[in-house]
């Protein structure tokens, strides 16, 4: 039953990541919130619409929730994205005490430039911040989702987080 929850609201979010990629300054990362059974928000990635590097399709989607409910928690809430949360997502989504999170696309199924370049795992995050009751799960709907993505072997362009003339020096 879960299962097939999982399948129906990991659709609802591959149809925002579909938004987002026809919205100018949109880029193709869905999400949507689920509670009881019912869609309470969708969201896609606003970067570029928002000129906020923080506004990926997670962060939106809190952000806008909890301030339509003048509330920091996001407990019983299920979070559902195309593509794995990253640090910053999966943070939020502990500092917002959501209670579970379903993703689609797997950070080793797409190109690495979606990710921070030292990238803790969002299990490890989780384990890390003490809430190993958070139950996550990936690889729901994952070939429709890692279609929206560039593929790990692909060329992919430069970004602020990615360029490597302004990592700190190792020596
Ligand atoms: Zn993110």
């Amino acid at each position: 039953m879960k299962d097939a929850k999982d399948l129906e609201f990991m659709a609802a979010a591959l149809e925002q990541a579909r938004a987002g990629q026809e919205t100018p300054g949109g880029a193709q990362v869905g999400c949507v919130l689920v509670e009881n059974g019912a869609v309470v928000c969708s969201s896609f990635n606003e970067g570029d619409l928002q000129c906020d590097p923080t506004a990926h399709a997670e962060m939106v989607g809190i952000r806008r929730l909890c301030k339509e409910r003048k509330s920091t928690s996001l407990k019983g809430i299920t979070v559902y994205c195309t593509l794995q949360p990253c640090g910053m997502c999966t943070m939020a989504c502990l500092w917002a005490g959501v209670s579970r999170i379903v993703y689609g696309a797997a950070r080793n199924d797409v190109n690495s430039v979606y990710f921070e370049s030292r990238h803790f795992d969002t299990a490890d995050f989780i384990h890390q911040a003490f809430r190993d009751d958070l139950d996550v799960k990936g690889g729901v709907l994952s070939k429709e989702c890692t279609s929206f993505y560039l593929k790990p072997e692909d060329t992919a362009p430069n970004d602020p987080a990615h360029d490597v003339t302004s990592s700190p020096s190792l020596s």
